[in-house]
């Protein structure tokens, strides 16, 4: 069906009243009225296919904004959109995101049918990791508590006694009583587990794996003092995925979900946002009256998705872009996603 010229119009406009406020763009483009235009026909369609066939489109914050604002359902991080998913019951989920999410959002909606715009969207932290891997590493510390963030593959998690976001992972470890634990697959992360938890005056044994993040990775704290220097006032927020010398000379380190809620209800004159480029667009949206500093790094994997793959997965998706998961391995990372839950901060 062909949209009329009213109806992409008003489209248009739509797309306009979000995208206009944003700067970092990860294709250098500037949204006027005549982008919008041009993806108003694509966004009708996919929203349109959408409703057809009762589907979902779940958006990571690090993917781009003509897909966050122009067609998802949902924004945020993994664990958000899981959750969601899980509660809309739906019966297409297109998860404009990475794999591992898609694996998770699967996982809790068995139900489902849960779709990748593009297979090759990967993680570098997901991937350095998987199920027989971790069984060696497993046989080397068997006494240990097996810990697993979120960023991991279905069969890491299926190996995996409990698994942890950014967001709940320090009071979770905290409360397990091992004094032993195989943290996986981030090393940084691991680091700051280790640092908060000495901080807090815990004792326990933090064994990690050597996975990191390819952007997060890359920030050191030579950004962060150059930047302190030229903007006097500076906020600096950073993701728990950096490392500890950066945490350490930030401001706040938080996950996605908690460093949007930080600059939400922080005055600052300007922010530093040590993470993926698509958060800052993202806030450049939501409060449009704040100013963010610095470049911007980029996840390769995230910006494989887009809204012709979308339309794609959605009208007829390739048996690769169909996530499944064999049951036996299905059911065991759930429990692993279960005890989170029973197990997480109730705030
Ligand atoms: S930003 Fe890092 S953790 Fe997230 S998908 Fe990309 S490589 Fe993986």
């Amino acid at each position: 069906m062909i949209a009329t010229d009213d109806a992409v119009e008003i489209e248009a406009e739509r797309l306009f009243g979000s995208l206009m406020h944003v700067e970092c763009d990860p294709r250098g483009r500037t949204w006027n009225l005549d982008t919008c235009r041009e993806i108003a026909p694509l966004t009708l369609e996919i929203n349109r296919l959408k409703k057809e066939q009762g589907a979902v489109i779940l958006a990571h914050s690090y993917v781009e904004p003509e897909i966050i604002y122009g067609v998802a359902d949902f924004r945020g991080d993994s664990y958000f959109l899981s959750m969601k998913a899980k509660e809309a019951r739906a019966k297409v989920i297109v998860f404009a995101g990475v794999v591992f999410m898609a694996e998770t959002a699967k996982i809790l909606s068995p139900a489902a049918k849960v779709v990748v715009p593009d297979r090759q969207s990967g993680c570098s932290l997901a991937d350095s990791l998987n199920g027989d891997d971790l069984r060696k590493l497993k046989s080397l510390y068997p006494d240990a508590t097996v810990v697993c963030y979120i960023n991991s593959t279905a069969d890491v998690k299926a190996e995996s006694d409990v698994c942890v976001t950014s967001g709940n992972v320090y009071h979770i470890v905290e409360h397990l009583p091992a004094k032993r634990i195989l943290f996986v697959p981030d090393r940084l992360m691991g680091q700051n587990l280790r640092d908060e938890l000495k901080r807090r005056g815990v004792q326990k044994e933090i064994i990690t794996s050597d996975g990191t993040c390819m952007v997060h990775d890359e920030f050191g704290p030579g950004d962060i003092a150059l930047a302190r220097e030229r903007y006097p006032g500076l906020k600096v927020v950073a993701h728990p995925e950096c490392t500890p010398e950066v945490a350490a000379a930030s401001d706040f380190v938080g996950s996605t979900g908690a460093m949007m809620k930080y600059v939400k209800t922080t005055g600052a004159p300007y922010y530093l946002m040590l993470t993926e480029c698509g958060l800052v667009g993202r806030l450049q949206v939501e409060s449009p009256e704040k100013a963010f500093i610095g470049g911007c790094r980029l996840c390769p994997y995230m910006k494989l998705n887009s809204l012709e793959k979308i339309r794609d997965a959605l009208k007829s998706p390739r048996p690769d872009q169909i996530i499944t998961i064999p049951e036996e391995i299905r059911l065991k990372a759930a429990r692993c996603i279960e005890r989170m839950f029973e197990l997480a901060p109730t705030d």
